[in-house]
């Protein structure tokens, strides 16, 4: 029996259908060699090391921008609404753990939610591995019960685009390098542009980038869980409803239409566009 095409569109978040190119949109993305329902990485073991069944690649704590972290709480709470279930706490525990960091100030800020210093660390200083096998990186919105993700619907761009083995090989691993570079630019044009509508400077938006992507730590950075509530105050330049904040970036990229995106994205990431497509159909020869 063949295996019907998965098209890129089914593994994005949906928010993006409206604005990024069809042409893209409809791209060819099987991969049937990671199997990541009987992950393949815990029982090849032509890999220099197997990862753990239960932790997969999910060793990892993902970047999440301001408009999905909006999405994750605007579709939990019409899950709540549908079924009278108590407003402000989430059945779906990744959902929870979201809205636990954002009330215990834990790396929440308005461009979205990051790793926290500790864990920024950790996984910086960890031997490979580590990686796929200590259960200290487990990813805090994984559904150990359940063996996936809780949020895979507006996971970001690292999740999306890792494939451990492609059925292209090479070309494959290629592709989604370029794709992940694609969207990683997608992704931090329409935080920023969700900040400058909200009134945020230049500024404002670099302080918060020095948060994502340390390489140098303090002691005391190496220990820390939360922002203080001075910084976090000074960060969020006087929003105190953060969630309402985050559904608003939402709002904001929902709305947006093609030449609108076009615009944000600028000349270098419509260049970006066209590499994804190229190195599609390099896949493909
Ligand atoms: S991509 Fe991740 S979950 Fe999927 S098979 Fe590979 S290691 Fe396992
Ligand atoms: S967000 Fe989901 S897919 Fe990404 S690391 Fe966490 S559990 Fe895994």
């Amino acid at each position: 029996m063949s295996i019907s095409p998965l098209k890129l569109q089914t593994i994005l978040p949906p928010v993006y259908k409206g604005f990024i190119s069809s042409k893209i949109m409809s791209l060819d993305v099987t991969e049937t060699k990671a199997t990541c329902d009987n992950c393949l990485r815990a029982r090849d073991r032509r890999f220099s090391f197997t990862y753990k069944k239960e932790l997969k690649c999910c060793t990892f704590h993902p970047y999440l921008t301001n408009y999905a972290i909006g999405a994750l709480l605007e579709q939990d709470e019409i899950q709540q609404q549908s079924t009278g279930a108590h407003q402000g706490i989430s059945k779906n525990q990744g959902i929870q753990k979201i809205r636990n960091k954002i009330a215990e100030r834990e790396f929440a800020f308005p461009i979205g939610m990051m790793a926290p210093f500790d864990y920024q660390y950790a996984f910086l200083t960890k031997s490979d591995d580590q990686f796929g096998n200590d259960e200290n990186l487990l990813c805090p919105y994984y559904n150990r019960g359940q063996n996936r993700c809780d949020i895979w619907m507006f996971r970001g761009v690292v999740c999306t685009s890792f494939y451990c083995r492609s059925d292209y090989g090479q070309d494959g691993q290629k592709f989604w390098a370029v794709f992940s570079d694609y969207l990683s630019y997608v992704e931090m044009a329409l935080a920023e542009e969700c900040l400058v509508q909200m009134g945020f400077s230049p500024r404002d938006i670099s302080d918060q980038l020095e948060f994502l992507n340390k390489r140098e730590f303090e002691a005391e950075e190496t220990e820390q869980k939360q922002i203080s509530p001075a910084i976090d105050k000074s960060l969020w330049i006087g929003y105190d409803d953060k969630i309402s904040f985050y559904k608003k970036c939402f709002a904001i990229v929902k709305n947006l239409d093609r030449n609108q995106f076009k615009e944000i994205l600028g000349p270098q990431g419509l260049s970006l566009e066209k590499e994804v497509v190229e190195y599609a159909n390099r896949r493909k020869n």
